[in-house]
């Protein structure tokens, strides 16, 4: 059968992951029992979520609340958002109601649905270059036209992102929002430093734009007791920040946030319903139920020490080994970004590190919006154990000689 003849028109806008091709490889090696080191997840450890307690959770829920295996209010379940409501104002420095909350699948489903809503197709959509590669797609695919704007070590560049607004303008665009992730920035590590969050809640006034502010690293904070949120600076509900549990549970469990209101969260709920009804109860639950116990300060909070060492560990191991190599230090998040020498193409590069050395990393490129970035790879220190970080970067610091 050829379905291309049925496909939409608008599924022309649909692309395959430009990650699909490093996943398939690794998940090939794999398959024939090679041994791969992976500093190319996304995900958190799962040997720090205290599993366990979760699995201890989901039994008594299951077997005290009969709701937990039906759908929930689209919006969320209450007990999780009064919930979270205290955990945002304390974590986060929001304050909202619970009204303000829409429980979303992960922060991916937040993604799309603010995508959906406000993206006219052709609609110009800012966004730091480079961004997270999911983000790209799903604007993309929703008819979104993307306009990067430089990314420094310190966060967004103020000075190109005001040009780039006027530019746009003067063309007669229609920007819709700016889209960041201030802390803990995948791919990059870079985390947006303070005076530059004013900065850019100040343009955003200026010009009259939205923010959407993907606060998904804001649990996976090492050298900043809180960093202050662009949401808690805002006083004109122009910032809608989107939140997720997936670093704190884990990716599995799919629980995620959209902050903002009125029209707009109306909307979105509205659209939610037939999409998805609601983001999995069973979830929401256990959610619910490890937030009321405190069990984010006694185990999550030390899960983000560990993190801390392990980011550590991925430092001193760049540091000893290759010490003239430009990459970002990270003081969020689960990724650094590094920079190759010489104009080594890093799509090359993290190929020949899998086939020859069985390290999985990932080329940065994917998470550009334009032709730049050619020399990067973005390395995770999350998901590995300590010793597979020191092996993982030996093997790197081989190959890079052997380029040299
Ligand atoms: N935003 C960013 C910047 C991310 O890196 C991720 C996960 N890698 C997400 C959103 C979405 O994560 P989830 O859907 O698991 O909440």
């Amino acid at each position: 059968m050829d379905f291309n003849r049925f496909l939409a028109g608008k599924s022309n806008l649909i692309i395959e992951s430009p990650l699909s091709n490093v996943i398939r490889k690794i998940a090939s090696l794999k398959s024939k029992g090679v041994r791969v080191i992976s500093l190319a997840a996304g995900d958190p450890d799962p040997n720090l979520i205290p599993r366990d307690i979760l699995a201890d959770l989901a039994s008594s829920i299951l077997r005290e609340y009969p709701s937990s295996v039906l759908y929930s209010p689209t919006a969320g379940l209450p007990e999780f958002k009064s919930e979270l409501v205290k955990f945002l104002r304390k974590y986060d420095g929001v304050n909202v109601d619970p009204e303000n909350i829409i429980v979303t699948i992960g922060g991916t489903g937040a993604i799309d649905l603010l995508g959906r809503v406000l993206l006219d197709y052709g609609d110009a959509v800012i966004i730091e270059n480079p961004s997270y590669v999911n983000t790209i797609l799903a604007f993309r695919q929703l008819g979104g036209a993307l306009y990067g704007v430089k990314l420094n070590v310190d966060g967004v560049d103020i000075n190109d992102l005001d040009s780039k607004i006027k530019y746009l303008l003067d063309k007669g665009l229609k920007i819709k929002f700016i889209y960041v992730i201030p802390t803990g920035h995948n791919p990059t590590g870079v985390t947006l430093n303070i005076d530059k969050r004013k900065a850019l809640l100040e343009i955003a006034s200026k010009y009259d734009l939205l923010i959407i502010e993907d606060a998904a690293y804001n649990y996976l904070v090492y050298d900043a007791s809180q960093i202050k949120t662009l949401k808690s600076m805002d006083k004109e509900d122009r910032v809608i920040i989107i939140g997720t549990l997936s670093k704190v549970l884990g990716t599995g469990f799919r629980v995620g946030w959209i902050i903002t209101s009125d029209i707009l969260l109306r909307k979105i709920v509205n659209m939610k319903q037939p999409i998805d009804f609601c983001a999995p109860t069973i979830s929401q639950y256990i959610a619910y139920e490890y937030l009321r116990k405190g069990y984010y300060e006694k185990y999550h909070l030390k899960a983000v020490s560990k993190y801390r060492e392990k980011r550590d560990v991925l430092i001193k191991s760049l540091g000893d080994l290759l010490p003239d190599l430009d990459y970002i230090k990270p003081i969020a998040g689960m990724f650094t970004m590094a920079f190759l020498p010489n104009g080594i193409d890093g799509m090359e590069f993290s190929e020949k590190l899998l086939s020859k050395y069985h390290v999985a990393i990932v080329p940065g490129k994917p998470f550009y919006i334009d032709e730049s970035g050619h020399n990067t790879i973005r390395l995770n220190f999350s998901r590995p154990s300590m010793e597979d970080i020191v092996e993982g970067v030996e093997k790197l610091a081989k190959l890079l000689k052997e380029y040299a």
